[in-house]
């Protein structure tokens, strides 16, 4: 019968889930120029506009206390939503922070988890203008929002990508998943004999990369400096793929990038390696890397050609080319988007 249906949200993952929720929504007010669908709304506000978005970090599904410290989690939780802002080329200014909290939790620990807000804060240059604080049930939940601004025309969505753009990755890819890996080996290691002190100098750069991600303001900063407005932009949360399938999507192209120049660091790959994870994989797969993803007009090359931390990955083709990955063989392979799945 049909009213007894159930639906597991399994089955529609979570970007379905946000398809099926965006069906009953009804844009209603003139100032909102761009609700869901890109990394942040657009918010009109006179002679510029407002970007928002917002994010929700609960405890034992976006991070574990075994081995996220809590400052880690409170700059954590404003880096992610700043990455997003970032993604619209725009700047951010303002955050809210909500938290909901289990009586397991002191005043201490708040007190933790609120210096790594405010150092984010700092860092990022926004004003913690507002929140909630609740009791939970269990664990710890954080949310924030986080509110920028830009000019209408400096704004990059997911859809402005054009045929024969290049694509342009910042910074490296596929630590966060390798650095996740090794403190979920460890915490495993820990659990079985408490007295094993868990080794891990050897990973500093792959678990930093997984607890305390930085947000590419820099990038922003330096490419409106030198005049650029990438036809496209996202930030890299789910993964390389995932990430290039959503430009394809709203921008209507196809892609095609190369092994041999998507970046990856010597202690990722080498990790990666050692867990008998295929290196490619974690950098077209692995989530949480906070790194930018954007396409630029080929007029924009040579201002960005000798940037230490832009690499450019391949570029953008007709729909009808599909998406494909240049091994470094030569072989052409289909991409296929994996992205992170919570349900
Ligand atoms: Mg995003």
């Amino acid at each position: 019968m049909e009213e007894n249906k159930r639906t597991e949200i399994g089955e529609l993952g979570e970007f379905g889930l946000i398809d099926h929720l965006n069906k009953s929504i009804v844009i209603k007010n003139p100032s909102t120029f761009k609700g869901i669908g890109d990394d942040a709304a657009v918010i009109e506000a006179g002679d510029h506009v407002k970007v928002v978005t917002t994010d929700l970090l609960i405890e034992g599904v976006h991070f574990d206390l075994a081995y996220a410290p809590l400052q880690h989690v409170g700059f954590k939780a404003v880096a992610v939503n700043v990455s997003d802002i970032a993604a619209m080329n725009a700047i951010p200014k303002q955050i809210t922070v909500s938290i909901a909290l289990s009586n397991r939790f002191s005043v201490e620990a708040v007190d933790a988890l609120y210096s790594g807000v405010n150092a984010a804060a700092e860092h990022y240059n926004v004003d913690v203008i507002g929140g909630d604080t609740t009791a939970s049930r269990s664990g710890l939940v954080i949310s924030i929002t986080a509110i920028g601004e830009a000019k209408k025309e400096e704004l990059s969505y997911r859809s402005g990508a054009k045929v024969n753009d290049i694509i342009c990755a910042t910074g490296d890819l596929g630590g966060a998943l390798v650095g996740l890996q090794i403190l979920e080996r460890e915490k495993q290691v820990f659990m079985a004999n408490p007295d094993m002190k868990p080794d891990l100098d050897k990973y500093t750069f792959v678990t930093a990369r997984q607890l305390k991600p930085d947000a590419r303001m820099d990038i922003i900063h330096e490419m409106r400096e030198l005049g650029i407005v990438p036809t496209s932009m996202l930030d890299i949360s789910d993964g390389l793929a995932s990430e290039l399938f959503h430009i394809c999507k709203a921008s209507n192209v196809g892609v095609t990038i190369y092994e041999d120049k998507l970046p990856i660091d010597k202690q990722t790959f080498d990790t990666a390696v050692e867990l008998g994870l295929d290196p490619i994989t974690c950098v077209l797969n692995g989530g949480e890397d906070y790194e930018l993803l954007f396409t630029i007009d080929q007029k924009d090359f040579e201002k960005l050609e000798k940037h230490a931390d832009i690499h450019f990955i391949g570029h953008t083709t007709k729909p009808e080319e599909g998406k494909n990955l240049v091994t470094k063989s030569g072989t052409v392979v289909e991409l296929k988007a994996q992205g992170w799945k919570h349900f």
